[in-house]
């Protein structure tokens, strides 16, 4: 058919829990694709709102740091998307121990994740979660922001949105506390605890639910007081007794993460202020220090992962 005679679609490269994954061709371009085919699952009369969702999303995003969605079309009751092919994601990165990350390159992906992210916010784009699997790295070495199946547009204070988003060890602390309202902040969060683990090769908030993901955070920055997030005691999902732990001093924090420079961790600090009101937004994490001190980000063609 029509569609067919544009694409070729190859081999199965992935599944995913709503999506079958296969590599095929732009046959104009002989340019590699990806074709996501949608699953029926239990949408069985309608779309899958995340599938809208993520079309929507990426149709507006053009952006060289968030992935590229060629084309969409339907085959039968099936609904496909054509995306760039993109056949790393920094999750793979990081657990390929044979790979040596350098202070440069865990810069360059910081770089090109927060511009992807800035673009997204400057669109009013929450993108909701944010974690190395979700972060895809072209055959030349650029980073893609990519799965938008839960982004949204950012609300108006009166809409009351589900803090159950954020796959759990990259939550932010007001959606573990289930806040209704939440802004770019809770991406940033995201961010920073990827940051955190390009640097230690490890996740940094590894709960295993989510009563123990609020502890694991406040273990790792400290137990937030009522002066310090007014309002905080008050949100609905805010436990009823907590574990009080300190603030980590600049000292600990050097020695949980022994490489940093003294500017990159003012940038994680400032990307995991437990408030989400003092913490850094996009915009203002472009300009930090860290992007712009010795050693540089590590140019494309040097990145590990390309391919
Ligand atoms: P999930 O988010 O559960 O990984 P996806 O449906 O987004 O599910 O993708 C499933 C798998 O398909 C991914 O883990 C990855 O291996 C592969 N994949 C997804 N998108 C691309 C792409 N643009 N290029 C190459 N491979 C992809």
């Amino acid at each position: 058919d029509a569609v067919m005679a544009k694409y070729t679609k190859d081999k199965k490269v992935g599944e995913g829990t709503f999506a079958v994954v296969y590599v095929g061709k732009q046959v104009k371009t002989d340019r590699k694709i990806a074709i996501k085919q949608i699953k029926e699952g239990e949408f069985k009369d309608g779309v899958d709102m995340s599938a809208i969702r993520e079309i929507k999303f990426l149709q507006e995003i053009r952006h060289a740091n968030v992935i590229e969605l060629i084309d969409v079309f339907t085959a039968g009751p099936r609904l496909s998307m054509v995306l760039e092919f993109l056949p790393t994601d920094l999750e793979g990165l990081i657990k390929d121990t044979k790979i040596l990350f350098r202070l440069g390159d865990v810069k360059a992906w910081m770089l090109m994740a927060t511009r992807g992210l800035h673009h997204c916010h400057r669109l009013q784009i929450l993108h909701r979660d944010l974690k190395p699997n979700n972060l895809l790295i072209s055959p030349t070495g650029e980073l893609k922001i990519a799965d938008f199946g839960l982004a949204r547009q950012m609300p108006n204070p009166k809409d009351k949105m589900t803090p159950t988003v954020v796959t759990r060890w990259y939550r932010a602390p007001e959606l573990l506390f289930g806040a209704r309202y939440y802004t770019p902040a809770v991406d940033v969060w995201s961010l920073g605890l990827i940051f955190a683990e390009l640097m230690l090769r490890l996740p940094y908030c590894p709960g295993e639910d989510d009563i123990d993901q609020i502890d694991k955070t406040f273990r790792a920055f400290g137990t937030p007081t009522e002066e310090e997030w007014p309002g905080l005691t008050s949100l609905p999902a805010y436990p009823k007794t907590v574990n009080k732990y300190p603030h980590p001093s600049v000292q600990e924090l050097k020695m949980r993460f022994s490489a940093a420079t003294e500017n990159g961790l003012e940038l994680f600090q400032a990307m995991t202020e437990l408030n989400p009101a003092d913490r850094v937004s996009c915009e203002e994490a472009l300009t930090a220090d860290y992007f712009t001190e010795f050693p540089r980000p590590t140019k494309l063609a040097e990145l590990p992962g390309r391919t």
